[in-house]
C-alpha cells in the first residue's frame, strides 16, 4: 500500500478540517490539524500571561508546553482535553499574534515534521505546502467567498454552543487573514504546485471525491 504527504492550506475556515478528516477517513491516514496546536499554544500563554514581547519567557514557556491528539482528534494540552477551550472566541482572536512568532512556529514545524515521518498523513493549515512538507505529494489550497466562510463559521461556533455575532466572526476571520498573509515568517502562500480549490458553491461530498482522485494520482493507494 503506497502512503503519501497531503497538506492542505487555505485562509481561516475555507472547510479545511472538514476535506481533511474526511480523506483521512477514507484512506486511513492520520488526520492533524495544525491550527489546533497553535490555538494550544495561545491557551496556554493567556492562562500563563506570557508577554509576547519577551522571547525568554515564550521561549520557557514553550518548553513546559506538550501537546498531542487523542483517538477522538480532541487537542490534549499537557494532558488535559482542551479541544473546546480552544475554539473559543479568546482564542481565536489572539493566536494570530502568537502563531507569527518565528521560535513558535519552528517549535511547532519541528513537532509535525516528526509526525509526518512515516507518510500517511493529511494535515491543514496556512504552510503545510509551503514550510512544512515542502516535498509533500500532494497539495490543496483551499478557498471560499469571504460571506460564505463567514456564514459556515458562525454556524460551527453555534452548533458548540459558543455565543458570537455574524459582525465579530466577520472581523475575525478578517483579522487573522490579514496578520496570516502578511507576517514575515512563512505567510500564508500558495505553493507553486499546489491544487487550488474553491469550494463556495461545491457539496462535501463533491469535494471529497475530487480530493481523493487527485490523491490517487499522486500515488496513494484507496479501496
Ligand atoms: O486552522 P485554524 O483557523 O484553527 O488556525 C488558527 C490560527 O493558527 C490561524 O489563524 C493562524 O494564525 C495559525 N496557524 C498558522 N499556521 C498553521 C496553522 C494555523 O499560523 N499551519
Amino acid at each position: 500500500m503506497n502512503k503519501i504527504i497531503i497538506a492542505i492550506d487555505g485562509y481561516s475556515s475555507c472547510g479545511k478540517s472538514t476535506l481533511a478528516k474526511g480523506m483521512a477517513a477514507r484512506l486511513g491516514y492520520m488526520y492533524i490539524d495544525s491550527g489546533a496546536m497553535y490555538r494550544a499554544v495561545t491557551l496556554f500563554f493567556l492562562r500563563h500571561q506570557i508577554s509576547l514581547q519577551d522571547e525568554e519567557q515564550v521561549r520557557k514557556a514553550l518548553n513546559e508546553i506538550n501537546i498531542s491528539f487523542n483517538a477522538q482528534n480532541h487537542t490534549i494540552l499537557n494532558g488535559e482535553d482542551v479541544e473546546s477551550e480552544i475554539r473559543r472566541m479568546s482564542v481565536s482572536n489572539y493566536v494570530s499574534q502568537v502563531s507569527a512568532i518565528p521560535i513558535v512556529r519552528r517549535a511547532m514545524v519541528r513537532q509535525q515534521q516528526a509526525m509526518g515521518r512515516g507518510k500517511g498523513i493529511v494535515m491543514d493549515g496556512r504552510d503545510i505546502g509551503t514550510v512544512v512538507f515542502p516535498e509533500a505529494e500532494l497539495k490543496i489550497f483551499l478557498t471560499a467567498d469571504p460571506e460564505i466562510r463567514v456564514q459556515r463559521r458562525f454556524d460551527e461556533l453555534k452548533n458548540k454552543g459558543i455565543k458570537s455575532s455574524l459582525e465579530e466572526v466577520r472581523q475575525n476571520l478578517r483579522h487573522r487573514d490579514h496578520i496570516d498573509s502578511t507576517r514575515e515568517d512563512s505567510p500564508l502562500l500558495q505553493a507553486p504546485d499546489a491544487v487550488v480549490i474553491d469550494n463556495s458553491n461545491m457539496a462535501r461530498e463533491e469535494q471529497l471525491e475530487y480530493a481523493l482522485e487527485l490523491a490517487r494520482s499522486a500515488g496513494a493507494t484507496t479501496e
